[in-house]
């Protein structure tokens, strides 16, 4: 049943805009089942139709600005089509069969990614409210980005807390291979982090290719050796890929072997990346180029004071390492850093690692990673690339 939320502040604005999300705070209490369906009204009458998420702080998030709206199979084909339609027009994917067919609120299909490997299709669900809403819409959803040209001959859906479930075909295999311009990544879609790869990085994995030539080359988070496997294949000297997961490494070495590369190029340390610098430090260890791109520090908001002093100190351990003349590239994928807080938290690490910093270049997630312009919220990952004196 459809039940009637009031909003308790003037969201006006910023829902016509297309802001998706709707907080605790500002509406009028009421208890909703994980998943169902409100019709979102003020003052002036309704504005918005959206499903509930009732344990949550994003307590309703928005479908459309239509009260008339039926979000039934027919609309989230529609929603679907528009989400393939765009990946299809994308020369940047043409490279590649790893892809985020669906980005969430950024394809206005709040809490649900589908990223097709090969053709294996991997749904996650962001939220109670979402783990109840959309699974009985994905056969729609599948059906119509099969449709727009997308091979899909199964889909898989991961749970958080429990083993997944196919939804459509068969059960996937343990290992799904694809390619990233001549990159093999064997992906892990039941255990892998994620979906199994962070296909957010692919453009800034490129980025790094032609900078990596006859560099040594340092590459820290470095989870199944993605930005390793690009540096090596843009003629890297050495690369050395840090992670503390033991899966994660593993992996890479299977990558390594699978894209054909020479695994004497490559250093795979399980280790802390923390402590890993610092001991690489006291072993005056350099490299020219030095990728830093560590989960996200801040999880909620209130974590980001503590976030922002680990990432000014994980920087400044970095950039101990880089050689004179070197980059760093540097990331953070948390939402709650603005970019001006990333940029803040290079400056005190410069400060503190004595070295003098120039950003040449800003940038952020790939292009099947949309973002709502006024949603700042989505557009989480950045990445300082930085020239060290
Ligand atoms: N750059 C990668 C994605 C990195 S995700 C790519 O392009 O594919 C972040 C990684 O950091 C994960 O693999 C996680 O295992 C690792 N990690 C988390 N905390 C860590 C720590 N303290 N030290 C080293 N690795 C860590």
């Amino acid at each position: 049943m459809r039940a009637r939320l009031r909003l308790s502040k003037d969201l006006r604005r910023s829902l016509s805009q297309g802001h998706p999300w709707i907080y605790d705070r500002a509406l009028e209490p009421a208890r909703l089942e994980p998943g169902q369906l409100a019709l979102v009204a003020d003052r002036r009458g309704p504005l918005a139709v959206g499903f509930a998420d009732p344990d949550s702080p994003i307590r309703l998030r928005v479908l459309s600005l239509d009260p008339a709206c039926e979000p039934d199979d027919g609309w989230a084909a529609e929603r679907a089509a528009r989400a393939a339609a765009l990946r299809r027009a994308d020369p940047h994917l043409a490279g590649t069969d790893a892809v985020r067919l669906v980005h969430g609120e950024g394809d206005r299909m709040p809490g649900l990614v589908i990223d097709l490997y090969a053709t294996t299709a991997v749904a996650v669900t962001d939220g109670a409210g979402a783990a109840a809403f959309w699974p009985a819409r994905l056969p729609a959803v599948v059906d119509a980005l099969s449709t727009a040209g997308h091979r899909i001959d199964r889909l898989w859906l991961r749970a958080r807390r429990s083993p997944g479930r196919a939804l459509i075909g068969d059960q996937p295999p343990p290992l799904v291979a694809v390619h990233e311009d001549g990159v093999r990544f064997e992906v892990d879609i039941h255990r892998g982090q994620k979906t199994g790869l962070f296909l957010d990085q692919r453009e800034n994995r490129r980025y790094l290719r032609p900078l990596a030539a006859g560099r040594r080359v340092l590459n820290l988070f470095g989870y199944t050796g993605g930005f390793s496997l690009h540096a090596d294949l843009g003629g890297a000297a050495h690369v050395v890929t840090v992670d503390q997961s033991r899966p994660a490494i593993e992996a890479a070495a299977r990558n390594i072997a699978a894209s054909g590369l020479d695994p004497k190029k490559h250093e795979l340390a399980c280790a802390d990346a923390f402590a890993w610098l610092e001991q690489a430090a006291a072993a005056r260890r350099r490299f020219e180029v030095v990728v830093c791109d560590p989960p996200s520090f801040a999880p909620r908001a209130q974590a980001l004071d503590a976030a922002r002093a680990a990432y000014r100190r994980l920087n400044a351990l970095a950039l101990a390492v880089v050689a004179p003349g070197g980059l760093l590239l540097t990331a953070s994928c948390s939402s709650h850093m603005t970019p001006a807080d990333l940029r803040d938290a290079v400056a005190g690490a410069a400060l503190d690692a004595s070295r003098r910093v120039l950003v040449r270049a800003a940038r952020g997630a790939a292009s099947d990673h949309p973002v709502l312009p006024a949603f700042p919220e989505g557009d989480y990952l950045k990445l300082l690339d930085l020239s060290v004196e």
